[in-house]
């Protein structure tokens, strides 16, 4: 029966795309694409002669009917996003929330994601971890996100753009001080890294050469240690203790 399969495809390394993922997208007969252009030469290279249609961020609505309209008629359609995982940090939720409104059926595909393959090799023992995504833009918004996240005991996954990479990082050492980063960047891609340092050493790290502040990063911080409100609380009462309280 007709289905929506929502298809992760690869991150920068074409190997990655899952032998299901390559069947679901040679099979259909719609895709639907973040960005029809750049996902076409993927497409071709597969030999799928599915038709797109564009479902972005502006036109999810009208994309997320004319899906619903495919599925109705019996065909099915594949959701893509330009790189990973549909829904995660990309469009896509509101065309799954309307073909479930709408009683048709959805079939999500495992793959690739940034923030799933940054923790794998990140080295962080947190047992559990808080996915964000991005941050907002403007310093004072970010930077009160990042204070309303500074008490949680999960390690934290941040998704961040080269252009602003430096700020956030100069965020993240001040809301969370002495903990550990792990930058992941152009993961899957020729010039993988990832490198772990103490928060405090890693805007020295970023400038000491330029390439390292060059194309996609994950930004992982661990959680707040189990002890943390003891610490402050403590810290609170010597203040008021000094102050004479
Ligand atoms: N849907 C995608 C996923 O499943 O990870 C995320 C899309 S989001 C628009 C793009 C962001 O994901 C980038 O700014 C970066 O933070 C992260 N990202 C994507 N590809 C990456 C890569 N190869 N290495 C590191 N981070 C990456």
């Amino acid at each position: 029966s007709a289905a929506l399969y929502v298809v992760p495809t690869p991150l920068g390394n074409m190997a990655d795309l899952t032998r299901r993922a390559e069947e679901v997208l040679r099979r259909v007969p719609w895709v639907a694409a973040e960005d029809t252009r750049h996902s076409g030469p993927m497409l071709k290279q597969l030999g799928s002669s599915a038709r797109t249609l564009p479902a972005h961020q502006h036109n999810e609505h009208e994309a997320a009917a004319r899906i619903v309209e495919r599925l109705q008629a019996g065909e099915a359609v594949a959701l893509i996003s330009d790189a990973g995982t549909p829904g995660i940090s990309d469009p896509g939720a509101r065309v799954v929330a309307a073909v479930r409104a709408a009683g048709c059926k959805v079939v999500p595909l495992p793959g690739p994601c940034a923030a799933t393959t940054a923790l794998s090799a990140s080295g962080l023992l947190d047992e559990h971890f808080l996915f964000y995504g991005f941050l907002p833009s403007k310093g004072g918004q970010r930077r009160q996100v990042l204070e309303g996240l500074r008490e949680h005991p999960y390690a934290l996954v941040f998704y961040e753009a080269p252009h602003r990479v430096l700020e956030t990082v100069a965020d993240l050492a001040t809301v969370f001080g002495e903990r550990t980063l792990v930058i992941g960047r152009e993961l899957t891609k020729m010039f993988e890294s990832i490198h772990s340092c103490p928060l405090g050493e890693a805007l020295d790290w970023l400038k000491g050469d330029p390439n390292r502040q060059r194309g996609e990063f994950v930004l992982m911080v661990s959680g707040a240690p189990a002890d943390a409100d003891d610490g402050e609380g403590e810290r609170v009462l010597k203040l008021l203790l000094a102050d004479g309280l």
